[in-house]
């Protein structure tokens, strides 16, 4: 274990010694010059205590901490990481379930795995490689999901730094779509091109909690990707469902999800549209609202204008959904953290005047832990309102 070594200013090992997984570069005195993105590094504070090992990464997080023992990174180092996320899904009730069979195994900083996202769809593992530091482990990590998963067709990795390089790491899926269960229902995942890793695996709770009340309900489904909630609610027994995304081929697939699930039914309208447009000209018609956008704040820096959007898609879903409505409200920018995400919807109900209380406060399920050192492992939120 012969890392090259960067040294803290003095004081600064605080957060480290707090078990937070990341190093600021004002936090650092010295490093050597040769040190190449992605290169394994030991921490040391400025008195020369040993603090840990982590991936080097030139720019404001500098160091990405792997461990807090002296241990070499390797093959046993993977393995014993994985093993311990595949616990917790075991834990959970995900590994050996009859009506789900997609879950996420290892949630980047939330499982103490920087730069490294691994969902499972079926039997095909989709790997999101976030940071460089994880190529040179590529190989075992293949290794040790065969040796755990031994029923594996394929798995197929995502690069997030280089595109072009994504490809199938080994086999390839039996049919050309992937049909996977979640809670009894069927989606078809494309992870090669659909978006973030083919599903958003994140949203199966509060999926499972909106649709318990969607029962002959009209529901609009806003930014419904490939239709997750549409198909819950569908499948709840709503008497119509609206299904909007400004991406095309997010609702043909989500077209093809509710096909797949209930074969041709008109109780189900895909429409491709923005949905900020869309919510201005809705009448009262709907009981359910659904919001689900993508993260409208990626930086800190784009927080004020993120609170305006999230907070003009709120009232006027407020202003229109019918008396008695309900309101499922979500944000997934973590940078938006879940106060500031009360207060802005708090103010859009000022706004529209209408009285309204909190059912559910909705967070991402526990295949997505949070990290309690790393709050920044912490992303989504939500809202489940009452408008009376
Ligand atoms: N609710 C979905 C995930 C939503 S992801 C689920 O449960 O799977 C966010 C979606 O918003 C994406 O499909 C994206 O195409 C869509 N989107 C982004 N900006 C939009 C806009 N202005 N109007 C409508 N859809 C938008």
């Amino acid at each position: 274990m012969n890392y090259p070594v960067i040294i803290l200013k003095a004081g600064k090992e605080k957060s480290l010694l707090q078990r937070h997984l990341w190093v600021f570069s004002g936090a650092i005195h010295s490093k050597p010059d040769t040190l190449q993105e992605g290169d394994i590094v030991q921490v040391q504070s400025a008195i020369g205590q040993f603090m840990g090992i982590g991936q080097y990464y030139p720019g404001s997080i500098m160091v990405r901490m792997l461990t807090f023992e002296p241990e070499p990174i390797d093959y046993n180092f993977w393995k014993q990481k994985i093993l311990a996320a595949h616990q917790l899904r075991k834990t959970l009730g995900l590994t050996n379930n009859s009506t789900t069979n997609t879950y996420r195994l290892i949630h980047a900083e939330g499982d103490n795995i920087p730069g490294l996202i691994i969902d499972v769809y079926a039997n095909n593992l989709v790997l999101q490689v976030q940071l460089k530091g994880v190529l040179p482990y590529i190989q075992d990590i293949v290794q040790i999901l065969l040796e755990l998963y031994p029923e594996t067709e394929s798995i197929y990795v995502l690069y997030a730094f280089d595109e072009r390089k994504n490809g199938y790491l080994y086999g390839q899926p039996k049919q050309d779509k992937v049909i996977i269960e979640e809670n009894g229902n069927h989606f078809y995942v494309d992870w090669v091109s659909g978006q973030k890793t083919g599903f958003f695996i994140d949203q199966r709770e509060n999926r499972f909690l909106v649709a318990q009340y969607c029962k002959n309900k009209t529901v609009l489904n806003a930014f419904s990707y490939n239709g997750g909630f549409s198909v819950y609610a569908l499948r709840a027994g709503a008497k119509d469902v609206h299904s909007v995304d400004s991406s095309k081929r997010a609702i043909a697939e989500c077209e093809e999800n509710i096909r797949l699930n209930f074969g041709d039914t008109n109780a189900h309208k895909g429409i491709v549209a923005d949905c900020f447009d869309y919510l201005k000209h809705i009448d009262n018609q709907y009981d359910v609202i659904i919001l689900d956008p993508p993260a409208f704040a990626k930086h800190v820096h784009t927080v004020k204008n993120a609170s305006i959007g999230y907070k003009q898609i709120n009232l006027q879903a407020i202003r229109r959904i019918r008396k008695r409505g309900i309101l499922a409200t979500f944000s997934c920018s973590q940078v938006v953290d879940k106060d500031l995400f009360r207060k802005i919807v708090f103010s859009a109900a000022v706004d529209a005047r209408r009285k309204i209380q909190i059912l559910h406060q909705c967070t991402q399920p526990a295949d997505h832990p949070i990290n309690i050192y790393h709050p920044e492992s912490e992303y989504l939120k939500g809202l489940i309102l009452y408008v009376e």
